[in-house]
């Protein structure tokens, strides 16, 4: 099964998938590759750090289950090798999301929303995002909303991390119980 994370910049996926691989040892995170430059006191694994001819070598090559641009940046997922009897988690925006249900109809599907927008602008600052990528993220935002209205996606709302996470967990334990895994 594959479950995708999606949701505007700052509303804290990658706090969720973190907390959620921690409580369900039956999932595996794809790492995807970014030609983002690395944020300061953002982990070395976070991603896949390249070049843009790197990005590009290896996404002519097939080698990308999905890939985007996103705000100047390339993002992909290469594709996913796990280890057996395993769901794959995927923390992607939107236009990943909908390339991976072309390929796929049945994937899980979640879109997180923030508790507000003050509280989304907040959490960008927080990360240390300069003004102008602020603005852009919170602007991208609401393009990002519609699409994941449009895909059909599970709204959780990130209030509280052990809430949201606990929601996301039922949810997917929901979704392997109709297709009886
Ligand atoms: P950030 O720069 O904040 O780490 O990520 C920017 C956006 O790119 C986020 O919405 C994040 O979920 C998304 N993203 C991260 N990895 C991938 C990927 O492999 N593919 C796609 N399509 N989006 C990604």
């Amino acid at each position: 099964m594959i479950i995708v994370v999606s949701g505007p910049g700052g509303v804290g996926k990658g706090t969720v998938v973190d907390r959620l691989l921690e409580v369900d040892d039956r999932l595996w995170l794809s790492r995807s590759w970014t030609t983002r430059p690395q944020r300061p006191g953002e982990a070395d694994d976070a991603y896949v750090w390249v070049d843009k001819e790197q990005f590009v070598t290896h996404q002519e090559a097939g080698g990308f289950l999905e890939w985007a641009e996103f705000l100047g940046n390339f993002y992909g997922t290469p594709l996913p090798d796990p280890p057996v009897g395993v769901d794959i988690v995927l923390e992607i925006d939107v236009q990943g999301a909908r390339q991976v249900v072309a390929r796929d109809a049945d994937v899980v599907l979640v879109f997180l929303e923030p508790p507000s927008t003050t509280e989304q602008e907040r959490r960008l600052r927080a990360r240390g995002d300069a003004e102008d990528k602020v603005q852009a993220r919170l602007e991208k935002a609401r393009d990002e909303r519609t699409a994941g209205a449009e895909l059909g996606a599970h709204v959780i709302v990130n209030d509280d991390l052990e809430h949201t996470v606990s929601e996301l967990a039922d949810y997917i334990g929901t979704e392997r119980r109709r297709r009886g895994a």
